[in-house]
């Protein structure tokens, strides 16, 4: 069972200790050190070797005694956002709030929290289960560099749950967007502004046409959205500006939808700045591979199972937003996303009811039980 108790103050201590991106190495050898209480042997890989960061990946094997029950892997991340050091936890009311000064860092200790105490009941309980794999990421916050860099031939699941998503426990999201950054340079012609304009080809005006053209943005439809969060350009007000660059960010649950939006905006963009005398150049960086399991894959009925054994109110949802869990599932590992309570999370009012992280280790604890059933 998991002792309530022991679960806060062991919360406590995981936020209390400066984890920023990149700098996780305290919270990662206090991690390991739990992991070593409960008899198990943890690893740190070298992630770290292509992210800069002070230390590794956590990874640790529970062996199971049900041979034939599905291996499952939890993961959270150890990072959090800035303002991180120092953290004072205030308890009020049955919630958890940091002084005000940092964020709390229920984002995502309240993942870690979670998985350590529910292992550890699991031990206590000496109840019968399959073999469980716990992954704690570096720099998730920066990018999910922890788990880009990760070697995937660790991973030895068959379902994996990111427990790193808001929303009350019981809540699983099934679907999150596949990304895609697209990076535009639009080349025109430089000439003096003034004297010669008609012999250059203003980039800005190119770059803007194009932009200007684009039929749907923001919400494109249900599943999928596109954003313009980055536009540079000029050298001065008397020069005809000869390159603009600009950035889209286009996500989409649906992944034919998000290729051809793509293709289809490039055509479109390529089209207008070629016409305007112009060239274009695209680099298209992939962001993250989509979360794409149906309602009723094995991996989801697991963790509504075991809501429902909970008493909690199961919800399935879908996200726009992108996580480690996105990379797990691009690794061929089909991974749901567990809601864990946290809320207003890269905030310095971010918080965290007291329930939702009993509830979320419960969570994990009787997914593992009920995995070996
Ligand atoms: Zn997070």
């Amino acid at each position: 069972m998991i002792n309530e108790e022991r679960l806060l103050n062991e919360f406590i201590e995981l936020v209390s200790i400066p984890c920023p991106s990149k700098g996780e190495k305290e919270e990662a050898e206090l991690i390991m050190a739990k992991l070593r209480e409960l008899g198990l042997e943890p690893h740190m890989d070298t992630a770290n070797e292509k992210t800069g960061g002070n230390c590794g990946n956590v990874w640790a094997y529970v062996e199971g005694n049900v041979p034939n029950a599905p291996k499952l892997l939890f993961e959270a991340h150890m990072d959090s956002v800035a303002p991180t050091t120092g953290t004072k936890v205030v308890r009020k009311d049955g919630v958890l709030y940091s002084d005000g000064t940092t964020t709390l860092g229920g984002d995502d200790k309240v993942g870690v929290a979670s998985m350590l105490e529910a292992v550890r009941a699991l031990k206590e309980s000496g109840v019968p289960h399959g073999d469980v794999q716990l992954l704690f990421t570096i720099s998730e916050e920066i990018g999910c560099l922890g788990v880009v860099n990760l070697d995937k031939s660790w991973i030895k699941a068959d379902y994996g749950y990111c427990m790193d998503i808001g929303g009350t426990p019981g809540e699983i999201t099934y679907a999150a967007p596949k990304l895609y950054d697209i990076y535009v340079t639009v080349k025109g012609k430089s000439a003096h502004a003034g004297i010669a304009p008609e012999e250059g080809i203003n980039a800005i005006m190119l770059a803007s046409a194009a932009l200007a053209k684009i039929p749907v943005y923001g919400r494109v439809d249900a599943e999928t959205t596109m954003n313009i969060g980055l536009f540079n350009a000029g050298i001065g007000t008397n020069i005809v500006c000869p390159e603009a660059k600009f950035v889209i960010d286009m996500r989409s649950l649906n992944v034919p939808r998000l290729e051809a939006l793509k293709d289809s905006t490039m055509a479109l963009i390529k089209e207008t700045v070629e016409a305007g005398g112009g060239q274009v150049e695209f680099e298209v960086v992939e962001g993250c591979p989509a979360v794409e399991l149906s309602k009723d894959h094995p991996c989801i009925e697991l963790a509504k199972k075991s809501a429902e054994k909970l008493g909690f109110k199961v919800e399935l949802k879908t996200t726009g937003g992108c996580s480690d869990g996105n990379y797990l599932c691009g690794y061929g590992l089909p991974c749901g996303l567990l809601a864990t309570g946290m809320s207003n999370v890269h905030t310095t009012e971010e918080y965290l009811k007291e329930e939702d992280l009993y509830n979320t280790a419960r969570w994990v604890y009787e997914t593992i039980v009920t995995a070996a059933e």
